[in-house]
């Protein structure tokens, strides 16, 4: 299948590690140059340089917290820079909270609120006036099955995610008359070096292994009865940037091995 993505040039936020550096390295593998960030340097430096190495592409990393807007708006620059603009933007970076409602402050919210929501807003308003004038693009959001089918102890994650989903809703609607196609992922459980650490630190003075812990984390929720690995995920997400997605537009796409427990 061609995808038809070589020498086009994508944006992922938090491709240092986990998905959206399987992300990174799957468009790498089409083919596509990257501009990469993630607030800790070192180790996005570190990826970018092995997969300029592994698939002969430019990669420009930058040092981002993707919540400040001054630091967005030096990566939009720095990318303007180096390729004139983008393609594709996959909003990735992200992660999980845990807390009441009762308990959570405002700065909690409002920072989960930057990180999951302004920060697809800040980068699909900077960059697809650029995608309008390059004749097209894509842009993807990573939300969670749990924008649609809430974890008890996160409610700000799930409340922030499914912000997102709508949001990735509208944009798609406003830029689909310029030949940008916008769609959301939501993934289930994904094997990611973070989920191992947690279940390491859980079960630290435990009988159970941290691999038992995870196999009973997936055999609760996935009918699948496994956790997907970040490439599973990143396989859809190149799917969802190439040309044979051509018709894919505004959709949300469970990719979460039969967790959703409903029919939409
Ligand atoms: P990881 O924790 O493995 O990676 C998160 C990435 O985002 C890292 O590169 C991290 O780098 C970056 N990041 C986090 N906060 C910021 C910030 N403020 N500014 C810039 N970069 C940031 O996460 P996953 O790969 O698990 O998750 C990726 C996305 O997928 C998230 O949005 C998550 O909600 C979603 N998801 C994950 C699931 C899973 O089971 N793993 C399931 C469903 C959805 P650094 O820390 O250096 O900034």
């Amino acid at each position: 299948m061609d995808l038809e993505l070589k020498d086009k040039v994508a944006v992922v936020t938090g491709g240092s590690v986990g998905i959206g550096l399987a992300i990174a390295r799957g468009l790498a593998a089409e083919g596509v140059h990257l501009a990469l960030c993630a607030r800790e340097g070192r180790r996005h430096a570190t990826e970018a340089n092995t997969i300029s190495a592994d698939f002969g592409v430019n990669v420009l990393d930058v040092a981002v917290d993707v919540t400040n807007s001054e630091d967005l708006g030096a990566f939009v620059a720095a990318i303007e820079s180096k390729f004139g603009g983008a393609d594709i933007l996959i909003n990735n970076a992200g992660t999980g909270s845990e807390e009441t409602i009762l308990e959570a402050d405002d700065d909690r919210w409002q920072y989960y609120w930057d990180l999951h929501v302004m920060a697809a807003v800040r980068l699909a308003r900077a960059l697809a006036p650029g995608m309008i004038k390059r004749g097209g693009g894509v842009v993807l959001n990573n939300a969670s099955i749990c924008a649609t089918q809430p974890l008890y102890y996160e409610p700000i994650y799930n409340t922030t995610k499914a912000a997102l989903v709508m949001f990735s809703k509208c944009l798609a609607n406003e830029l689909i008359p310029h030949n940008i196609r916008v769609n959301t992922v939501n993934p289930g459980l994904v094997r990611t070096p973070d989920w191992y650490k947690t279940a390491t630190i859980i079960t630290q003075d435990m009988e159970q292994t941290a691999e038992e812990f995870l196999q009973g984390i997936a055999d609760q929720y996935a009918p699948i009865k496994r956790f997907a690995s970040p490439e599973e995920i990143a396989d859809f997400f190149v799917f969802l940037c190439s040309a044979r997605a051509s018709y894919s537009v505004g959709s949300t796409y469970y990719v979460d091995g039969g967790w959703l427990n409903v029919v939409t």
